[in-house]
């Protein structure tokens, strides 16, 4: 068990760790307060922030770009810079390798979260995914079901995880159609090097329809498969450690983004002017900010909302296409957007501390409520054994004289016997009985009758030497044990207390009482036992009293002396 050094150090660490726990929920809930941060606060330190987009510059990113051109990252205090994809770059490597701070990237992240990247979701910008598959409109491909042992494009990778969901809504899996490689002009479609394309729906329809070619388009949502799109994505790391700056990013962002679906005109002339790497033209940017903002519903959704059921059913899509390694722990993958469930989230993130602490501050009760217990069942075994050592004196003494009773005197008398008995040593019993006291009772009453008892106990407790036992054994009548007292010694003390008694009055409610005593005692005769020896002070008193009272009988020699 813990001693109190143990018990103080246990509750020491208690604290600390409740201690270190608090500062930590307070470090988050102060987290949750940032973003309505002073802009002048946050000029003072403006924050380096890289952030990878998912491809190259386009209206697919206009709200990074307004919150840029209209000072909301400033605002936050946020010197944030954007980065396009070139050579191969994938954007969730960039951010889980420490490249950038934040990315944007599909529902693809799932797959790396079940295999244990700690990327988190912060908001899903798209509502639903642009990747929509394309056939030629002259072709004989009317229905998706007419794929079946066509050419069809896919990228590779979980890239099309919601094309292969809609072929197999339609009944067809990756076997049923002979898969063509990727190509990133939508002229292999044209050239008819495939029979089905992947694009999307805020692009090549715009190319095609302007060169006068005739398509069709297959949009998983129409087949039920309604996944998110472009998602702003972080890790678990950002958040634990630098979550204001988490949530000034997001807030900031969300807040170009709505900037840029009011005006999409104006992003679209800002694309033209600073971020047009891909050459587009005004009508092909305004064709995709018109197809983007239909997926991002401005008007129907919270910009940036996320919906734990849907990225749920995204993970089931992805586990039936064998493509999520293991289950995905949603609360965890999802960044929550409102300050309640960011209240939650954070206590959803520090569960482990909580369960620690909650477990800690159990063990420290328990171990508290375990040492007071201990420290009551110490008090109570001591008064107990106070109680029971007073039980103990009272069952063995007198209660109306204080002297040792009847029991007392055997126990202790049995003792000195056995002991006489080893070192053939002296000792003797005496016995007194006060004369004629019913007398006195029936002359002053019963409670002048316990006075003199009283009284005449005192007389015979000064008389006995020290490890002699004086006792009340009867009503009247009084034994002594003389352990290394012969007969003489007897004889001696016998004399001392008759005399005594012969001569003190005692007062008693005005009157004087005298009484005497009549004793007898027997010395030990080797081989006796203690009731023989008490038998043979009990005979000599009786001698006495039949002597006439007042006088000592002797067992031995049955002397009897008369007092003077
Ligand atoms: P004797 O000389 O033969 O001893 O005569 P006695 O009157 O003393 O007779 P005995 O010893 O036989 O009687 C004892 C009396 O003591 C009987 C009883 O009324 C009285 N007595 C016994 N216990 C108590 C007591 O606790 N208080 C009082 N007041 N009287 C008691
Ligand atoms: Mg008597």
């Amino acid at each position: 068990m813990l001693g109190g050094k143990g018990l103080m150090t246990t509750c020491l660490i208690g604290l600390l760790f409740l201690a270190a726990f608090m500062n930590s929920v307070q470090a988050q809930t102060e987290a949750l307060q940032s973003s309505v941060k002073t802009a002048a606060q946050d000029k003072m330190t403006e924050r380096k922030v890289r952030v990878q987009l998912k491809w190259r510059h386009q209206f697919q990113f206009a709200g990074y770009y307004a919150a840029l051109e209209k000072g909301f990252y400033r605002d936050a205090g946020l010197d944030v810079e954007l980065l396009e994809v070139e050579n191969g770059v994938v954007p969730i490597d960039q951010l889980m390798g420490g490249a950038v701070d934040f990315a944007v990237a599909d529902t693809g992240a799932l797959i790396y979260r079940s295999v244990g990247v700690p990327i988190v979701a912060l908001a899903s910008i798209f509502q639903h995914s642009p990747s929509i598959l394309m056939t030629r409109g002259a072709g004989d491909v009317t229905d998706l079901a007419d794929l079946r042992g066509r050419r069809v494009m896919l990228s590779g990778g979980y890239m099309n995880a919601e094309l292969v969901a809609m072929l197999q809504a339609a009944g067809l899996s990756l076997e049923d159609v002979e898969l063509v490689p990727d190509d990133t002009s939508v002229d292999a479609l044209v050239d008819g090097k495939t029979d089905a394309y992947n694009g999307y729906l805020t692009n090549e329809p715009f190319g095609l329809e302007n060169r006068g070619v005739d398509f069709q388009v297959f949009a998983p949502m129409a087949y039920g498969v309604d996944f998110y799109g472009d998602t702003l994505f972080t890790t678990e790391a950002k958040i634990t450690n630098n979550s204001d700056l988490v949530e000034d990013f997001r807030a900031a962002t969300l807040r170009g983004w709505s900037y840029a679906v009011e005006h999409p005109e104006e992003i679209v002339d800002l694309i033209l002017k600073k971020y047009n790497s891909q050459g587009k033209s005004r009508a092909h940017l305004m064709f995709e900010a018109r197809q983007s903002i239909e997926l991002i519903l401005p008007n129907v959704v919270p910009l940036g909302y996320m919906n734990i059921e849907r990225w749920e059913r995204i993970a089931e899509i992805f586990t039936e296409q064998g493509r999520l390694k293991g289950p995905v722990e949603m609360r965890a993958f999802l960044h929550p957007s409102d300050d309640f469930d960011r209240f939650v989230d954070v206590l959803y993130r520090q569960r482990e501390n909580i369960g620690a602490a909650v477990i800690l501050v159990i063990a420290v009760l328990l171990v508290l409520h375990i040492a007071s217990l201990r420290i009551q069942i110490r008090a109570r075994t001591a008064e107990l054994e106070v109680a029971k050592k007073r039980a103990e004196e009272e069952a063995r003494t007198d209660a109306l004289t204080g002297l040792p009773n009847r029991r007392c005197f055997f126990e202790t008398a049995s003792r000195d016997i056995e002991r006489i008995k080893r070192n053939d040593g002296d000792m003797s019993v005496l016995v007194a009985d006060i004369d004629f006291f019913k007398e006195v009772n029936d002359t002053y009453g019963h409670v002048a009758g316990d006075h003199v008892l009283r009284k005449v106990s005192e007389v015979l407790k000064r008389n006995v030497r020290a490890g002699d036992v004086a006792a009340r054994i009867g009503g009247d009548e009084f034994a002594f044990c003389c352990p290394d007292s012969g007969a003489s010694e007897a004889e001696a003390l016998a004399k001392r207390l008759r005399d005594q008694m012969a001569t003190q009055k005692i007062d008693y409610d005005g009157s004087q009482i005298l009484v005497t005593l009549s004793l007898g005692y027997a010395q030990y005769q080797p081989g006796q036992s203690l009731d023989e020896l008490v038998q043979n002070a009990d005979a000599a008193l009786y001698d006495a009293k039949r002597n006439g009272r007042n006088t000592i009988g002797s067992s031995q020699n049955k002397v009897r002396e008369k007092a003077t």
